[in-house]
């Protein structure tokens, strides 16, 4: 069982809204796999003084929610581009069909605001997306990935989240 090391994130959310961007960055060096239906890049971090490897997928096609890959993640990340409130609205629904498919399970989400840099098209203020992931029990972040800002936190705080689920609060 490779669960304990290797952690699956999947990145969920409207089309334009920037995942591919920020799974690019995350990416960095590594290399990139070809499985059906979604991107998936390799690469191992050190959080905490303690490695991990995370294996982030970006999928483009929201009706592969049901497959496999999509179920065995060990969390998700759900992302808007704060510049569009339809997106944010889409991130919405997902969460309630996250929650549907995976009730049973204490899977992480974080929902990521995307494309801060973009202050003058803001469309949805940094506080209601606060609001939303209160309401929602999830993990909140404000992203650029034009600019690179709070990416490497991002992808840190996936795998704290997903340490924290496993282990509880005292890393046992
Ligand atoms: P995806 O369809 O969700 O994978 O979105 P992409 O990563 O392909 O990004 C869609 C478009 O938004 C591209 O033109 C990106 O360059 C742009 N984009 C992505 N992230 C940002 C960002 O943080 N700021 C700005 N200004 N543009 C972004």
């Amino acid at each position: 069982d490779d669960e304990d090391f290797l952690y699956r994130v999947l990145l969920l959310g409207d089309r334009g809204v920037g995942k591919s961007s920020l799974v690019g960055i995350f990416a960095g060096v590594s290399d990139k796999e070809e499985s059906p239906g979604v991107d998936s890049y390799e690469r191992t971090l050190t959080v905490d003084g303690e490695e991990t490897t995370l294996v982030v997928m970006d999928t483009w096609e929201q009706d592969k929610l049901e497959e496999e890959d999509v179920m065995k993640a060990s969390a998700y990340l759900i992302v808007y581009s704060v510049t569009e409130r339809s997106s944010f609205e889409s991130a919405s629904e997902l969460r309630i069909r996250l929650r549907r498919l995976r009730q049973a399970d204490d899977i992480p989400i974080i929902l990521v605001g995307n494309k801060t840099d973009l202050v003058r098209s803001r469309d949805v203020s940094v506080e209601e997306g606060r609001a939303c992931a209160v309401m929602f029990d999830c993990k909140f972040i404000e992203t650029s990935a034009c600019l690179h800002h709070h990416v490497g936190e991002l992808f840190q705080g996936v795998v704290r989240q997903i340490r924290l689920r496993r282990r509880g609060p005292c890393g046992g």
